[in-house]
Formats: structure tokens, sequence, C-alpha cells
């Protein structure tokens, strides 16, 4: 019976897959947020380096990933894929459920995947240090560790409630060489209006993300990173579903539905976008995404242009959003917690070739202690997300009496979010309601474009 189906390192991909020339129809400008024309590559140079602004705008279906990413690569890709039996069995279904584990990474989620080659295209460009801003501290964790790799400075702007409930994500960035400041922070002038005003602002990733991106364009050496949303950072996670579907063919399947969890729309993409070539050449399989009720960007957002930050510096896109001052209630998947996301995944969803799906908490970390009592794995609190999808699908083809093959991505362990477990072993977890005011309330903020 096979439980762990694994690659070789020779069968790394040598390529990166790019949905842009399969997309159907064509994609929306980008806005300049301050002059509302569409954005140029030339706007992007302060914040980006060349060789990254070009995968974000590239035309060819295949991008070689450079020989040096592919050996750090290599210090855990290919990543395994399992077959979830004891899962299966607890469920009683005849479904075969695979997934496909991304918590084997260094910083124990899929986010290094493109934290390397940012880095990597960053200093081939001439870049010495990188500024970011990070939630929860997964982002943070991962491009600290990949700085570290090519030699870069890195300062990561950390979400300040999240700097003092979560210490070990900072304490794994600084471990990895970078500093890490509570934002907002008298750093940059975005933080110190800020804090002129509410000197005891817990901050937000909107607030950071400003603080990042004023950081990098006022520093001739620096540039910005950002571990979800943009084509670029889609395309780099694509390696999660080229190995997939190579593990899928030792396994002799082929899956009825690809699942991911959904925050901003990386992993997710990552899984899915080399199954959504299949299903245009006539392939059955169904593209699901999940998301928490409480945050419902896909299901209960608009598809509109819409500001990528709260402080209204990043560019507009369209996409799938709930207002970019919406600011979602505090659940533990913080991961989750974004407004916006990927204009890619957004159109795929908007032309009904990815179907999403929105689920609350508490079903959510069940299905997660489900997981951790059969298969072992303690998953991320946003990967549960995924695997309520997974289950809920098990439990159907259970109902229909159906063999089906289900194939989702476990994006991280949860090793260093136990906080969020305990709150749920203590009954302490709740449910959000549907803010559907606070998101009204914010819609009616969206920019005019066009
Ligand atoms: C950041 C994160 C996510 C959400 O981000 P996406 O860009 O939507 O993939 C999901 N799972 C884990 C473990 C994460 O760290």
């Amino acid at each position: 019976m096979l439980t762990k189906i694994l690659l070789s390192e020779d069968q790394l991909p040598k390529q990166w897959y790019n949905i842009i020339p399969d997309m159907p129809g064509q994609m929306a400008p980008v806005i300049h947020p301050v002059t509302m024309q569409p954005v140029t590559p030339d706007d992007l140079l302060p914040l980006f380096p060349m060789g990254l602004i070009e995968q974000e705008v590239s035309q060819e279906r295949w991008i070689d990933i450079p020989e040096e990413v592919r050996e750090i690569y290599k210090l855990w890709r290919p990543s395994p894929m399992f077959r979830a039996h004891k899962l299966e069995k607890a469920l009683g279904t005849p479904a075969k459920i695979y997934y496909k584990y991304e918590g084997v990474s260094p910083a124990g989620s899929h986010k290094p995947n493109t934290a390397v080659p940012q880095a990597y295209y960053n200093k081939i460009a001439g870049t010495k240090r990188i500024a970011s801003e990070t939630g929860a501290g997964q982002w943070g964790s991962s491009i600290a560790m990949a700085c570290q790799l090519f030699g870069l400075k890195c300062t990561v702007y950390m979400v300040k409630v999240s700097y003092g409930q979560k210490p070990y994500r900072k304490s794994m960035m600084q471990l990895w060489g970078a500093e890490v400041f509570p934002s907002p922070s008298n750093r940059t002038s975005a933080g110190r209006a800020i804090l002129a005003k509410d000197p005891d602002n817990q901050g937000s990733l909107g607030i950071a993300i400003s603080e990042a991106v004023e950081d990098a364009a006022t520093h001739e050496d620096t540039r910005y990173s950002l571990g979800s949303v943009l084509n670029h950072v889609c395309m780099h996670q694509t390696i999660i579903g080229l190995e997939a579907k190579e593990q899928l063919k030792i396994a002799g399947d082929y899956p009825d539905v690809v699942i991911g969890c959904h925050g901003g729309g990386s992993n997710f993409a990552g899984i899915a976008f080399p199954f959504v070539s299949d299903k245009a050449n006539g392939k059955e399989v169904r593209l699901l995404a999940v998301e928490p009720a409480s945050c419902p960007t896909l299901t209960k957002g608009i598809y509109a242009f819409d500001y990528g930050d709260t402080a209204k510096m990043a560019p507009i896109s369209r996409m799938y959003t709930l207002g970019h001052d919406f600011m979602p209630p505090g659940i533990h998947a913080g991961g989750l917690r974004y407004h916006g996301a990927s204009p890619l995944v957004s159109q795929l969803v908007h032309e009904g070739i990815v179907e999403t799906r929105a689920v609350p908490q508490i079903a959510c970390f069940e299905a997660a202690v489900l997981f951790a009592r059969t298969e072992s794995i303690i998953p991320a609190p946003e990967s549960s997300h995924a695997i309520r999808g997974a289950i809920d699908e098990a439990l159907l083809a259970k109902e229909e009496g159906k063999e089906r093959v289900i194939l989702f991505n476990l994006s991280g362990h949860g090793h260093v979010d136990m906080a969020a477990y305990d709150a749920y072993l203590n009954n302490e977890l709740q449910d959000y309601e549907y803010p559907e005011d606070a998101i009204k309330e914010s819609l009616s903020h969206l920019p005019k474009v066009g």
C-alpha cells in the first residue's frame, strides 16, 4: 500500500508554469495608485528587481528555474505526497485522499518556494537589502531565511499585536539574521504619522505594507518583497502542482478535485494552476479554493478594482475584494486574513473555472484535530481550511457511494501555532458572524477606475 510518494532530486522540475498565456480572456491592467494610469515596468523598478517585473507580465508559458534556486530547493524539495489512508478509514469514505506536504521546508510552509527565487533575483540585480512586512510571521521568517542564504540584509515590519503574541516567529526571523520592528514603527513617515495620532496603535498588515514599501522606495540599495497575491509569486508556487502531477502518475491516479486554502491565493495557485490547462484541454478536474467564513473574499467579495493595501500606496488590481479598509476578525488562521486576492485566481473564479467555499473556524479546527489524530501531522490553522474542504468532499463521496480522487495542499505545519490549538482544546475558540455590515461599509470605499 503506497503511503508516501517521493520524487528524487533530479526529478525536481526545471521550470515553473506561468499561467498568463493560458488565461481565459484579457487580463485587466494594474493601476498606479497616484496617477490612476496603468502601471509600467519603470513604475515598479524602485520596488522590485527587473527579473521579477519581467516574470510578473511574462507571456512565456514555461520559465526556467535558475540553477542556484534549484540547488536551494533541494534542501526540502521535491516535497512528499502522502495518501491519507488513516484519515480515509476514519471517515469511512470510498474516496482516495492525497495531500502534498509543504511543511517540510525549513520555515514550515510553502512560502520559501517564492522567498528563495525572490532573494535570488534581487541578489543578481545588486540589491543589498530587502524590506518586507509580516502578520503572524510565516512570510517574514521565509524571506529572512532566503535573504540569509543569499547574503542579503533583511528588514521585516511585523504587525505589532503579532510581534507581542507570536514571539517565536520573530525569533526565527532574528535567528536567520533579519532585523524585526513592530509596526507601526518610528522608522518611516507612514509609521510615525500613525503613532502621532495613536501611540498605542496595534498595527495591521496594511500599515506594515506601507512601512516596508516606503523603506524600499526611499533606499537606493533596498527592494520590497511580497509573499503572495502577485503573478510571479503564484508562478513560483506552481512547483507544488507540477511535482504533485508526477507523484499522482506514480500512484496511477488523476484527481477529480484539487483543493487549497486561500489567503492571498499563492498556495492554491501553486497546487491548482498546473491542472487548469488540463481542464481547458477537456480533462474533468474541479479546482476548489477554501477560505475562512470571517474573511470571505472570494465567496462574498466583489470582483472590482481595489488597492492592495489599507494605506492606498500599493497598486490597484482587479480582484475579488472585501474593500481595502476591511478589518477581518482575529481568527487564528492569520495567513488567511487578507481583504483581496490574487488577480489570476480572481479571474479564474470570475470565469467559473475555480470553485470557492467559505468555512467557519471551529469546523476547521475539528478537521485539523481529526487529521492530527489520524495522519499525525499537526497542520497550520491556515491549512486546516483545505483539510476541511477535503473531508467534506470525502464525506460527499461516501454519501453518493462514489470513489473519488481528492488532492489537497497541506501548506504548512502548526508547530508555531500551538496557542491556537490550546484555545481550541480549552473550548475558547469562537465562530465569527459573517461581518456583513463591515464589508458593506468597506466596499463603499473602492477606487473609481476608468
Ligand atoms: C501564508 C500562508 C497561507 C496563505 O497564503 P496564500 O498566499 O493564500 O497561500 C496558507 N498556509 C500557510 C501555512 C501560510 O503560511
